[in-house]
């Protein structure tokens, strides 16, 4: 099924969001799916230790009024499984801390569902483009059910984080940053990203934009309130009309792109396949796109020499700017560093840009947003 149901939300008080996301699964036929013997695996975005106000991460009340359902369709609790690997090296106390501070720990001890932190993962074969195996946390292979929870954020490095891009938490802590380092460049990497999600193979995806994220996310944006979820099987439908709302051209975001290439959705978003508060569904006014992206620069190169546009479009990348008066020194962005090109000097992070893909997976991580996305000055004329 391609079809997307849009449901207006304007909070997250629990019984609200129980309200709409029973309408929402009800529609989707989710009760249809489920016995007691059933198990699920629920994939929230928990990118890292954060509170749920800055938006970074899925509200613990959509996880919550997910369970409660599921609970109502027959569901066993101990048959439900919270789980994401966060980004950055992970052992059980860090894992357990991160579920804590998202709101995920509390709402599993209330619920009596299963977190995921013994940190098990298993190897899957596969048949993707990029990608012959990957390496996954182990609920995401051992469930019945797979039911994807995403943010509406921006993203630095792939325009837009919706309900594909979540699935690269199915990767187990630091592997991610090992496919950063096989895949620099964005379009394979958005392609890797592609294979990930032919492979988990989610069942059913819940966006949460009742608060999400715009400006330079997925870490470091600025929350605002969109006041929407978005819902459905098909997640490069779903991502579709997050474009669509976010203003990019589908073909734009690497992802979408790649999505588009292998013929998994159309080149435009067919607001025909929109179901429900269907006039919730607009471009949202003076959204505000990341630094890294706003800027088509093939648009500003003389055709006689739009052959040199991928070499110049490369020296005038954004790079990532460590802002150190806001640095408290933490080491996350160090410790992230797929080409281990950042050290901490006198209490700071330092990046020697030699070695720097700029995948932003420093930006992503800095707990304090100190890690600005510098443009070239030509990008700002
Ligand atoms: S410095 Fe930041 S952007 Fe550059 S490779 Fe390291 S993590 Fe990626
Ligand atoms: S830049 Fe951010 S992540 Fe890196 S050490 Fe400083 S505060 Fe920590």
């Amino acid at each position: 099924m391609n079809n997307v149901y849009i449901k207006k939300q304007d909070s997250y008080i629990l019984e609200d969001v129980v309200s709409s996301v029973r309408e929402i699964l009800l529609w989707g036929g989710i009760d249809k799916k489920i016995s007691a013997d059933t198990t699920i695996l629920l994939k929230p975005n928990m990118l890292s230790k954060s509170s749920p106000d800055r938006a970074v991460t899925t509200h613990p009340s959509v996880v919550e009024a997910v369970i409660i359902l599921l609970k109502e369709f027959g569901a066993k609790a101990g048959n439900i499984t919270v789980a994401d690997s966060s980004g950055g090296p992970q052992n059980s106390m860090i894992l357990a801390a991160n579920y804590k501070v998202c709101g995920f720990a509390d709402v599993a001890s209330r619920q009596g569902v299963n977190l995921y932190t013994k940190l098990e993962s298993k190897t899957v074969r596969t048949d993707g483009v990029m990608v012959k195996e990957f390496e996954l946390i182990a609920p995401a292979v051992d469930c019945d059910i797979i039911i994807n929870l995403p943010k509406f954020k921006t993203h630095v490095m792939t325009a837009m984080s919706g309900a594909v891009k979540n699935l690269f938490g199915t990767v187990p802590g630091l592997k991610k940053a090992e496919f950063h380092m096989r895949f620099p460049d964005k379009d394979n990497f958005s392609e890797m990203i592609v294979d990930l999600c032919e492979t988990v193979k989610t069942d059913f995806t819940i966006v949460d934009g009742i608060v999400g994220m715009e400006g330079d996310g997925p870490g470091s944006g600025i929350p605002r309130k969109f006041g929407i979820m978005l819902a459905g099987e098909n997640p490069y439908a779903i991502d579709g009309a997050i474009c669509s709302m976010m203003g990019f051209e589908l073909t734009r975001p690497p992802i979408m792109n790649a999505a588009v290439k292998r013929r998994l959705m159309g080149e435009n978003f067919d607001s025909a396949l929109l179901c429900g508060d269907t006039e919730m569904f607009r471009q949202i006014d003076n959204f505000v796109k990341p630094q890294s992206y706003r800027v088509d620069f093939s648009d500003r190169v003389p055709r006689a020499i739009r052959w040199a546009t991928p070499t110049v479009e490369k020296l005038l990348a954004p790079k990532p700017k460590i802002n150190k008066s806001a640095c408290i020194g933490c080491g996350n962005c160090r410790d992230i560093c797929p080409q281990k090109t950042i050290t901490i000097t006198d209490g700071k992070a330092v990046i020697n840009m030699k070695n720097c893909i700029r995948c932003f997976c420093c930006h992503e991580m800095c707990p304090v947003k100190a890690i600005d996305v510098k443009r070239n000055i030509f990008f700002n004329i």
